[in-house]
């Protein structure tokens, strides 16, 4: 599958290398798209939560498109495999989780490291979507979309900074950095 599928090595080339995190958004990325009955997002008519910042999160942007940048890609850092998935039109979202010890291989304990990892992977290759995954549809408000902040000047390093991420010092604008020193040196 590493090599017959191009848009998994397309994956790990944006990622970097070849790991069970990044197989694991993949997979449950194509999982979320195909429940949703759509492709990847050029702009904002999806939009994923990855309950993980780990290496998973970027198959996730590069599969359905959703990404940080864009707003669309919500991080939530709970430390879980799970990654939902909503489209706009209608607001219908669906939930999928690793299921636990779906990839822990048979005798794992009498295996090294390397070899754990790499059955891992074959199992993430081999076992159907929903033997890995649990696949359900959620009822919860989509994240609102992506909005665009005026920007202002800091009134301290002169720099642009988004207004709502701006603080106010004697009525002026400052921005988070200069506000940290400003308030570190207070201290
Ligand atoms: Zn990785
Ligand atoms: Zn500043």
């Amino acid at each position: 599958m590493e090599q017959q599928d191009p848009r998994l090595q397309q994956a790990i080339a944006f990622h970097g290398h070849y790991c069970p995190g990044l197989t694991i958004g993949y997979r449950a990325a194509l999982a979320a798209l195909r429940a949703l009955g759509v492709s990847r997002a050029v702009d904002e008519e999806l939009v994923a939560i990855a309950e993980t910042d780990a290496c998973g999160v970027d198959a996730v942007q590069f599969v359905t498109g959703c990404t940080l940048g864009k707003g669309n890609l919500i991080l939530r850092d709970w430390g879980k495999q799970v990654f939902t998935c909503g489209r706009r039109f209608d607001g219908r979202m669906v939930r999928v989780a690793l299921r636990y010890g779906a990839i822990t291989p048979p005798n794992a304990d009498a295996l090294s490291p390397e070899e754990r990892r790499q059955r891992s992977l074959e199992l993430l290759q081999t076992l159907p979507e929903e033997e890995l995954f649990d696949i359900r549809w959620v009822d919860a408000p989509l994240p609102s979309p992506a909005r665009i902040f005026a920007s202002a000047q800091c009134s301290q390093c002169g720099e642009g900074v988004m207004e709502a991420r701006a603080h106010l010092r004697d009525g002026q604008p400052v921005c988070p950095e200069c506000y940290g020193k400003v308030y570190t040196r207070r201290g």
